[in-house]
């Protein structure tokens, strides 16, 4: 366990704030940097500050962390700040519903516009101390989650932390704080451990409080140091990667029937690294696997048990079955819609570790999570038993009022949620503007070039870059491969990748230059189509193709003999293609774009010389349409992402001007 603080860094921190508060910002980041700590969001950190209100009263104000704040990157308006003395009058009520909770810690916070207090503030409140931590510690919840975890959790920390037994997150897990530690703390007193469901610490001092958690842990860590339960990465070691992998075909299939399930596209995420092999493969994974999540934190991210094995037909039957529990009456008799039932990992032995999610963000955190649940589990396991909430917590976590007021408040998906597409030549011009566009429209992205400089166009989970020369079958293969196991299938389709050779008269073209051309703008994109064909064909609102033509394809200009025959061929492929796939429901449009000037040919130097060809200006060649308007690839790839959107739902093989208007076309 490393102790992350640095005298320097926390001694120079920024005067513009509170220094109690900076420093609280400080050492929460140094948790939130520890994965072994917490996970995305998990976890929550406070300090109570004296100040003074508008009418110059002194207050006690709880700051802590608010909701929507990552611990890791949290600022100090991450923080929400709550009025101490009415905390501690709630936590002496008999009975507060959540609703009641949440509305009490918004009504009696002292900032409006501070995010919404954890669920956990009156438990910050009821600790007198002056920094509270809170993690959800993976050493500390190794321990709690065996048979006789209280006992070993006893045997780990003394008389040092106050112990909690399980409670759900909420007012009941507070009122029971109240009352329990009170009477077990005394001087002596470091921290408080919640079984199943991680660790407190507390200090006078950001760095006490800081320090006490770490070295925490770290007898935790010793403790499964010292019976052989720490370092379970050796169990896995042996494994190979090099098995037999999971068709993708079965992961696209899979993908489809869970999206008409969910009546959404959704994304499956494959992981096959040795750790999730091993873990799949283990002699008890049916059992261990099969016990639930390590804490209430989880349950809520990873909804339910993982499903073991990968047989389609399994997988929908237990996926049905599953549906209907939910949707029967639970133990309180209160009718309860459960609002989002999909359960979101799949371990397999030949293809490890699969997690869905209505996005990449989703199905990557629940990644994370379980990453960190395996070896928590095998921990367990070596400690003689590893045993997860019972099923009724786990149930009751899953159906929190909390969490459903969370769910029902999440605003209208973006359009292409949970949707995938491939994008040819796309670090630059029209390509990339159409990554731009679905990106912006909330799909994942695959983006081709043969430049490198794609795979590091952006740093993001829903864009992936790969370099790529599309006349390459085997490298096409691989693509589609690669995008079936990062995003679990395929749905939209632009074809852009192309090249504008110098003008040569046809007496002048020698066949290789022609050869090349016609390789590149049409060899290619048959090539890209067939392949792709299988898993366009799964789409759940349909496969969707945008072929990019050009104006030359009405009006052939001279000199651009390969480049327009080219182009004209390929619009013929797209006409053949709605034909012929128009009954597996995918779609082909063609936009003929002309006179897109902010592309990495059009330097100005070019756009000068061929302005003064025309004896033009600059400007006026630019906007030589019939509106008289300048078209950019951004306007391209709007009509490109629209064209896949709704808008278009009912139109294929149509052929499109983006030109402004071209008095040789109309
Ligand atoms: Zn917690």
């Amino acid at each position: 366990m490393q102790n992350r603080w640095n005298e320097q860094e926390a001694q120079n921190l920024s005067s513009d704030i509170n220094k109690d508060l900076a420093l609280r910002v400080y050492s929460s980041r140094l948790l939130g940097q520890d994965k072994s700590l917490v996970l995305h969001g998990g976890g929550n950190t406070s300090v109570k500050i004296e100040q003074k209100n508008i009418l110059g009263e002194m207050e006690n104000i709880l700051y802590v962390k608010g909701s929507g704040w990552d611990l890791e990157t949290i600022e100090a308006q991450g923080y929400a700040p709550v009025q101490m003395s009415h905390l501690l009058k709630l936590a002496q009520l008999k009975e507060l519903t959540d609703a009641q909770m949440v509305n009490e810690l918004k009504t009696h916070m002292t900032l409006a516009s501070a995010p919404g207090p954890s669920v956990e503030t009156i438990l910050h409140a009821l600790l007198p101390y002056k920094y509270v931590d809170h993690t959800h510690a993976d050493a500390v919840v190794s321990i709690t989650n065996t048979q006789d975890g209280l006992e070993r959790i006893k045997s780990v920390y003394g008389d040092k932390v106050v112990i909690i037994p399980y409670v759900m997150p909420g007012f009941d897990l507070s009122r029971l704080c109240a009352e329990i530690f009170p009477r077990d703390s005394h001087s002596g007193t470091i921290g408080m451990v919640l079984m199943n469901h991680g660790i407190f610490s507390f200090g006078e001092t950001a760095k006490q409080s800081y320090d006490r958690m770490i070295d925490l842990v770290a007898m935790a860590e010793d403790y499964l140091s010292e019976h052989q339960a720490l370092e379970v990465s050796s169990s896995y070691a042996e494994t190979s990667l090099d098995t037999e992998n999971l068709d993708i075909n079965q992961i696209a299939q899979l993908r489809q029937e869970l999206s008409k399930k969910m009546q959404q596209s959704v994304v499956v995420q494959q992981q096959r690294t040795k750790q999730s092999l091993a873990f799949a493969n283990h002699p008890q994974v049916a059992s261990i696997s099969q016990q639930g999540p390590a804490t209430p934190d989880h349950v809520i991210r990873t909804k339910q048990l993982p499903m073991l094995g990968f047989n389609l037909d399994d997988y929908i039957t237990s996926y049905t079955k599953y549906f209907e529990q939910a949707s029967q009456t639970p133990h309180d008799g209160q009718t309860k819609t459960m609002l989002d039932p999909l359960p979101r990992i799949i371990l397999d032995t030949k293809g490890g570790l699969l997690t869905l999610g209505k996005s990449i963000k989703e199905a990557n955190i629940v990644a994370d999570i379980y990453q960190h649940t395996m070896d928590i589990i095998l921990r367990g396991t070596q400690l003689g038993g590893f045993q997860a909430l019972p099923s009724q917590d786990i149930f009751d976590v899953e159906y929190w009022e909390l969490e459903q007021t969370k769910l029902k408040k999440t605003g209208s998906a973006p359009q292409f949620s949970g949707e995938v597409a491939l994008v040819t030549g796309a670090v630059t011009g029209i390509g990339k503007a159409c990554v731009d566009s679905l990106l912006a429209r909330g799909a994942c992205v695959v983006a081709l070039d043969i430049l490198p400089e794609i795979k590091t166009l952006y740093d993001r989970p829903d864009f992936l870059g790969i370099t790529c020369d599309v006349t390459d079958e085997d490298t096409l293969t691989q693509v589609l491969e690669t995008t079936v196991r990062t995003f679990g299938g395929l749905d939209m389709l632009i074809l852009n990748a192309g090249i504008f050779p110098g003008g040569c008269r046809i007496e002048d073209l020698p066949l290789k230059d022609w050869q090349k051309v016609m390789n590149i703008n049409l060899d290619a994109n048959l090539s890209i189509l067939s392949k792709a064909h299988p898993y366009l064909k799964l789409a759940h609102n349909g496969g969707r193709i945008v072929v990019m033509g050009s104006k030359n394809v009405p009006a052939p200009g001279p000199g651009a003999a390969a480049y327009s025959a080219a182009k004209a061929a390929l619009t013929q492929l797209a006409r053949v293609a709605a034909l012929e796939w128009g009954k597996d429901n995918i779609r082909i449009n063609t936009l003929h774009p002309n006179a897109v000037f902010d592309t990495a040919i059009w330097t100005p130097e070019v756009l000068e010389s061929r302005a003064k060809h025309y004896g033009m200006s600059v400007e006026a060649y630019k906007t030589n349409n019939l509106l008289g308007t300048e078209i950019t690839s951004h306007d391209v790839a709007e009509l490109a992402a629209e064209m896949c959107g709704p808008l278009f739902a009912k139109t294929t093989a149509s052929q499109l001007p983006i030109d402004g208007g071209n008095d040789r076309v109309v």
